[in-house]
């Protein structure tokens, strides 16, 4: 072959420059010089020198190097991991922008799935084809196996020989090995099978739905939809409807806690006939590796996970459902601090796709949004089928309450009562985990505190041990009180799920009793074993505290006794009152499905409280109402915008000097309070003092311009940490 000038003479490219972005929070991405001939594009990952080190690293630009720069140190190699995509890249860098966080930390956050090993080829065998001389029944049964190829172990199995036939059989030469790194398949949705008969309103929110994915562009709907009217039954026609509009179309599904995310994974198997595929924590990281490439070739089309999908690096997004929107649990609060609803909005912007919200309890946020016509508004006013909504009343704790010792009042005990006779399942629910959250001393008053920090430490019976909930410490609890010595003298103030489930046990002797927490259930698969055994009428009565209140369906529960209603409208932060009406809605809604009507019982020493009284009158709208116009009219979220400055560090004396400068650096602005700074309500974490400042802005404002302004005109003393918390749910 003549070759020909234009390309074989060596014309080195135009020298270019990479500008690599690292996952770790560093500042900014480096510049480093592309080796002539890499040929390199943006999204690709390679490993490049960061001191001593080589580190992996994501193209996140290329432009011609001119002359007279200084020199840069080369790309070392490209990775042979598949490129990140540009969206994907795109939405990493808005992210950290809206966090104001350094890129690294997002984009950690979308490398995680490669941390495991690539899988190593493997050894098998296939016959050669090579006739032999000797030729026994054993050997003959071998190759007559080997049409494929087989690892040693698989072949003498299907064969019935020892390994040793294998071996000397390749050794003869009849059989050939061949290395093969194994692979897993995403098997593709079944998109010809019939989804459920939908009544008229599913219908008709699944047929809008299916013409906004239609579009192909970016929208966002709220399906807003009672618990049990078939919200997931909607939301997988939408599914269904991207998926065969667009053989490449991915769609991804995000849910709060990991123990519903079997249910909706079994849900989509059984819809699409392919289980879809799993991203959350609990995945082990080979498993996540490969679910990653999955993702970016495009063949896993379906991904149903917890809030870090979203960082996934999707080859072809068309549709995010959002479930549970309201859930607090999408807020991430440490390390990178984000809230996985907004953010999937804003990647469902970047990839041009819709977004779906769904919930029986939408966050103010989303209903502001919606009311405005920016989010489409889809409705489903009833239970599928013949199932009815609960029925819900408040218990007036003033007029009957517990008996001395007790935490239930005789009316809830009644009616555990009268639904044990029945044969059906109660749910008693208390948002606390643990026996008792105080426990003091009868002689001095000393309340048991962790030794660094500001929380009281939560008696736990099970364990016999005091534990501080906020940072996990814990101690055996001591036979003396350790301020004044005296014995015996500890008492448990309180309740929580360990102590109901002892009066419960005391109550109802003969009752099968479970207790669902998250330290009743060391996993994820612990917490499935127990909703399932909860849904095949396994037990008479749970006690639970959130981690049973969401999304399960159980046929068999008919009443749920809330303990303490008034727990969640305590704490006094800003979504305290929307909170509660939040999990109690959702906590009766477990109540009666199918063809049994449910009821709710909800004990309160505040019954005429605004949140109360609209959930006793199933009245959303007029609660919604009132909590919007009050948020109004003190300018916040949705009608401002929050964020929270946290300054921490193990000296208090530094600590002041700090804040004292942060508070003076903090920019003029129109349209921008800064109130603070003020002792953290928990002043002591792990023996850092904490300090919070509160920044409150009009919607017009460019709060993270406003942040990012005042973040860089002051330089942190090194022991002192600075965290910003855009839109911040925590505000201890
Ligand atoms: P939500 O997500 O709104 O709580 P689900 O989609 O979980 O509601 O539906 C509640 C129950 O009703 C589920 O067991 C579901 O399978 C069933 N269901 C809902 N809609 C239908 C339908 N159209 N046909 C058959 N079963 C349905």
């Amino acid at each position: 072959m003549s070759s020909s000038p234009d390309i074989e003479v060596d014309t080195p490219g135009e020298a270019r420059i990479a500008r690599v972005l690292i996952p770790i929070p560093l500042p900014e991405a480096f510049d480093y010089a592309e080796p002539v001939g890499m040929g390199l594009a943006v999204g690709d990952q390679v490993a490049a020198p960061l001191g001593p080190r080589l580190v992996r690293g994501v193209v996140a630009e290329l432009r011609p190097a001119h002359g007279g720069n200084r020199p840069l140190k080369p790309v070392a190699e490209r990775l042979d991991d598949p490129p990140l995509p540009p969206k994907t890249l795109e939405f990493i860098l808005w992210a950290a922008r809206y966090a104001i966080d350094p890129p690294g930390q997002p984009l950690a956050m979308a490398l995680r799935g490669l941390r495991a090993p690539k899988p190593r080829p493997e050894r098998r065998f296939i016959a050669s084809g090579t006739t032999l001389e000797r030729m026994t029944p054993a050997r003959a049964r071998v190759l007559a196996a080997a049409t494929e190829p087989l690892s040693r172990a698989d072949l003498a199995r299907a064969a019935g020989v020892s390994s040793g036939v294998i071996k000397a059989l390749f050794g003869d030469g009849a059989l050939r090995e061949v290395w093969i790194t194994p692979r897993t398949q995403w098997p593709a949705p079944n998109l010809d099978r019939p989804g459920a008969d939908l009544n008229p309103s599913q219908a008709a929110a699944a047929e809008a739905l299916g013409a906004l994915v239609g579009e192909d562009r970016f929208a966002v709907a709220l399906l807003d939809g009672v618990t049990g009217s078939g919200k997931t039954e909607v939301y997988m026609e939408a599914a269904a409807r991207a998926l065969t509009l667009d053989p490449k179309a991915q769609v991804l599904v995000l849910l709060p806690e990991i123990a519903l995310t079997q249910a909706v994974i079994d849900r989509f198997a059984m819809r699409f006939g392919a289980a879809p595929a799993e991203w959350h924590s609990a995945v082990a990281p080979p498993r996540r590796r490969e679910t990653w490439e999955g993702v970016a070739s495009g063949e896993a089309r379906i991904v149903v996970g917890a809030r870090s999908a979203l960082f996934l690096p999707f080859a072809r997004l068309a549709l995010v459902v959002v479930d549970e929107e309201h859930d607090g649990s999408y807020k991430q609060e440490d390390g990178f601090i984000y809230h996985a609803r907004d953010l999937a909005v804003a990647r469902a912007k970047i990839e041009d796709c819709a977004v779906i919200l769904a919930s029986a309890t939408p966050s103010l946020e989303t209903l502001f949004n919606a009311q405005a016509g920016r989010y489409q508004w889809l409705r489903l006013a009833d239970r599928h089928g013949a199932a009815g909504m609960p029925h819900i009343s408040l218990i007036d704790l003033r007029a009957a309450p517990p008996a001395p010792g007790g935490w239930l009042s005789p009316i809830l005990v009644e009616a555990v009562s009268e639904t044990l006779a029945r044969g059906e399942q109660s749910l008693l629910f208390l948002n606390r985990r643990g026996y008792a959250p105080l426990v003091l001393c009868r002689a001095c008053g000393e309340r048991m505190r962790a030794p660094d920090s500001d929380s009281w430490l939560v008696e736990h019976r099970y364990t016999g041990r005091l534990v501080c909930h906020l940072t996990g410490f814990s101690m055996a609890k001591p036979e003396l009180c350790p301020h004044c010595e005296a014995k015996d003298s500890l008492v448990s103030i309180g309740p929580g799920v360990e102590r109901v489930e002892e009066e419960a046990r005391r109550l109802f002797p003969g009752a099968r009793l479970a207790v669902f927490s998250s330290d009743t259930v060391a996993s994820a698969a612990d917490a499935r074993a127990l909703i399932d055994a909860m849904a095949a009428g396994e037990f008479d009565i749970m006690v639970a505290t959130q981690a049973a209140a969401k999304g399960h369906n159980f046929p068999g529960l008919t009443l749920v006794g809330v303990v303490d209603a008034d727990l969640g409208l305590r704490g006094g932060d800003l979504r305290a009152a929307e909170r509660t009406y939040q999990l109690l809605t959702q906590v009766s809604g477990r109540a009666g499905r199918r063809d049994q009507p449910g009821r709710a019982l909800i004990q309160t020493w505040a019954p005429d409280h605004p949140v109360m009284q609209a959930i006793a009158a199933g009245d959303r709208d007029a609660f919604v109402a009132v909590e919007m116009s009050e948020r109004q009219l003190a300018g916040l979220p949705p009608y401002g915008r929050l964020a929270a400055v946290v300054v921490s560090g193990p000296d208090l004396a530094t600590l002041e000097t700090f804040v004292q400068a942060l508070a003076a650096a903090a920019p003029n602005a129109t349209g921008v309070s800064v109130y603070g700074p003020a002792d953290a309500p928990l002043g002591l974490v792990r023996g850092r003092r904490r300090k919070r400042f509160l920044v409150r802005a009009d919607r017009t404002v460019d709060l993270q311009g406003f942040l990012g302004a005042w973040r860089a005109r002051v330089k942190p003393p090194g022991a002192i940490r600075m965290t910003i918390d855009v839109d911040p749910y925590s505000f201890l």
